[in-house]
């Protein structure tokens, strides 16, 4: 196994096995005194041997089984965004008045198990096999200034998108909330304050700000969100000690999230032009039979905006249909490091 030869251990092993054929043999030594210095050496030898071949091996042992349970955790988060979803007795919150379903006190559930108890998603079937090319374009950190913009393009083009939202509390925000809605598009929930280290501090911390958002975009469009964009991805540099966690919890109530597999990449310090915007998002088409694109809802971005009708195009001209995302779609989900 791997995990051997990262720790070097075959090689351990062995070594001392050799040396003790070596020092045995009868071609280096004559045989009395290979006889006398045997009595002497023989059981001492064979006992360090033994703990040099003991030791290392068990921590080794010890070692593997750990990484290979943490591997097994791992892959069983990433079945379970591929399985279909649990039983809806599994993902609703458990009856707080049914006495034959008390065990007693269970303390391995964790308390934020009991958050937000109005937080699940409804149970959904996951779609079978997609046969046709489809593109999925998403659209995050609105509402902005570009919404109104964004939504024309779309209908123009006869194409539906997905927009996870953030904050909104202003009236304007809420209006194009709405305007999202009533044309047809998803809504999903992104963040409602989008600060990577409050929201990754903990599975409450992001519950906290999952939730004020959840309820802003049900108040102001009477949808009640059942999928999400983690702010930066499902991994990023900001959520390594809890994104397992986190993912687990937010999986457990139901909600599907979707990260990306191409970029319109207008999101950075030194903004590119449209036509940059227009081949990263049409980049290997050939062979990719699902994309869901990430490209930016913001104030800022226009580029995004100018990008837009020739994105769709270079779609619609490969044969990908321009769909929203809605739970049934399986998500597209990075590689958690391993
Ligand atoms: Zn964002």
């Amino acid at each position: 196994m791997t995990e051997y030869n990262i720790l070097g251990q075959p090689l351990e092993d062995e070594r001392p096995l050799e040396k003790q054929e070596t020092a045995a043999s009868p071609r280096t030594r004559p045989p009395s005194r290979l006889a006398e210095s045997g009595q002497r050496l023989r059981p001492l030898t064979v006992f360090l041997l033994l703990l040099a071949i003991l030791i290392p091996t068990s921590l080794s042992v010890v070692l593997g089984t750990s990484l290979e349970r943490t591997k097994s955790e791992l892959d069983q988060l990433r079945q379970s965004m591929d399985a279909p979803p649990p039983q809806s007795g599994e993902v609703l919150p458990p009856k707080a008045d049914s006495p034959e379903e008390d065990p007693g006190p269970q303390p391995e559930r964790p308390a934020y198990q009991d958050l937000y108890p109005e937080l699940y998603a409804q149970p959904h079937e996951w779609n079978a096999a997609e046969d046709r090319k489809t593109a999925y374009l998403t659209f995050d950190d609105g509402p902005s200034a570009r919404t109104p913009e964004v939504l024309e393009i779309l209908e123009q083009y006869g194409a539906k998108g997905t927009f996870f939202v953030m904050g909104g509390e202003t009236e304007q925000a809420k209006q194009r909330m709405r305007d999202i809605v009533a044309a047809g598009h998803t809504i999903g929930v992104h963040s409602y304050t989008h600060d990577y280290n409050k929201v990754y501090a903990s599975v409450e911390a992001f519950l906290d700000d999952f939730a004020q958002e959840y309820h802003l975009i049900l108040e102001a469009t009477g949808v009640a969100p059942q999928i999400f964009r983690f702010p930066g991805g499902s991994v990023n540099a900001y959520n390594g000690a809890t994104y397992k966690e986190i993912i687990s919890e937010m999986t457990r109530r139901g909600f599907v999230y979707y990260d990306w597999n191409r970029q319109t990449g207008e999101a950075v310090k030194k903004t590119p032009s449209a036509s940059v915007l227009v081949k990263n998002s049409l980049s290997n088409l050939d062979g990719t039979q699902r994309i869901i694109l990430l490209a930016h809802d913001s104030k800022r971005y226009t580029n995004m905006v100018q990008a837009l009708p020739e994105i769709i195009e270079g779609y619609q001209a490969a044969g990908f249909s321009l769909e929203a995302l809605s739970p049934e779609v399986r998500p597209i989900i990075f590689d958690y490091p391993g």
